[in-house]
């Protein structure tokens, strides 16, 4: 099973970029990475934004 999440999906207005993950844990690590080097996010603002936002980032993980 995988995992996946759209950045177009979580409200960015032009990205488009989907990232994958085995796990829920694997899947955020990608996010991750791709938030802070497309995106701008420091490390300590997407640890932030995941605690607050954790429900609704569940609901926009899809399986593939
Ligand atoms: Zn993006």
């Amino acid at each position: 099973m995988t995992l996946s999440f759209n950045c177009k999906d979580s409200g960015d207005p032009v990205c488009t970029h989907t990232m994958y993950g085995e796990t829920e844990q694997e899947l955020l690590e990608n996010v991750k990475r791709h938030a802070i080097e497309a995106h701008g996010f420091t490390e300590e603002i997407f640890n932030e934004e995941v605690t607050k936002k954790m429900d609704h980032i569940r609901k926009l993980i899809k399986t593939v």
